[in-house]
């Protein structure tokens, strides 16, 4: 069994047909997928799938990038999905100083805002960041510990040591399977193996082979042996570890 702890089924355009998808993930041993939710329309959708699919569970919040319509005050909707029993985490929210969609001042609204409701429903949190690693740590070592997981990890050696001094999850995608991968692969053998999940971002940061192409939650299993290979164990092991860190973050145990 494994578990795709975060893709982007919720998006049509991206999987117009998402029935195919999820079945192609089904039948290659990829039971559960969270879909992610980015603002309230496309957290929305990710709730529909869980509706409608067995094997979907739905993470819903705010996206840093996503953050210029966010006005204080405005996390109603969302509040009622974290009371969905499919719903499993607030996500994905966080930093982004790649993009400039919406200013660090946007966003930390938004980040500080959604922390406080997180403490309040006792929710566990799915990070995005981009070239933000050190101002969501400061952020974070600000508060008091909570679950946290860093979807596609992409920080240092000391970004990930400041997270694992939080007991942060770490989300494995796509690029640990690229030849380039070398700093990624000393990260992961840094983290402890009990906080380590897999997942694909689909259809985004496709794995090899698949490179350049569109990716899917089925080929979360290509994540899964690369990050086996990285760490030296067997691929059967590795998918047994992802799947009981993903259950016990996500609370399905
Ligand atoms: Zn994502």
């Amino acid at each position: 069994m494994l578990i795709d702890t975060h893709c982007h089924i919720n998006f049509p355009d991206k999987f117009p047909d998402v029935e195919q998808t999820i079945a192609d993930a089904r039948s290659v041993g990829v039971d559960r997928m969270m879909a992610v939710g980015c603002d309230p329309e496309t957290s929305r959708a990710a709730v529909a799938l869980a509706d409608r699919y067995a094997e979907v569970y739905a993470i819903v919040g705010w996206h840093p990038t996503y953050t210029k319509d966010y006005v204080s005050g405005s996390l109603g909707e969302i509040t009622e999905m974290l009371k969905h029993p499919k719903v499993v985490a607030m996500g994905e929210i966080g930093l982004d100083f790649h993009w400039d969609f919406s200013t660090p001042e946007e966003q930390m609204l938004a980040l500080s805002e959604q922390l406080d409701l997180a403490v309040r429903l006792d929710t566990p949190l799915v990070f995005h960041c981009r070239d933000a690693y050190p101002a969501l740590l400061d952020v974070l070592e600000a508060r008091p510990i909570r679950p946290y997981l860093f979807h596609c990890f992409a920080g240092s050696i000391d970004d990930a040591k400041r997270a694992m001094a939080l007991d942060c999850y770490f989300g494995v995608d796509g690029p640990i399977s690229y030849k380039n991968a070398k700093a990624l692969k000393e990260v992961v053998r840094e983290v402890p193996l009990d906080r380590l999940v897999i997942e694909t971002d689909s259809p985004y940061m496709p794995p090899e082979p698949f490179r350049g192409k569109s990716n899917q939650p089925a080929y979360v299993r290509y994540v899964n042996a690369a990050l086996a290979d990285s760490l030296g164990i067997d691929v059967e092991e590795c998918s047994r570890i992802t799947t009981e860190n993903a259950m016990r973050f996500f609370r399905m145990l």
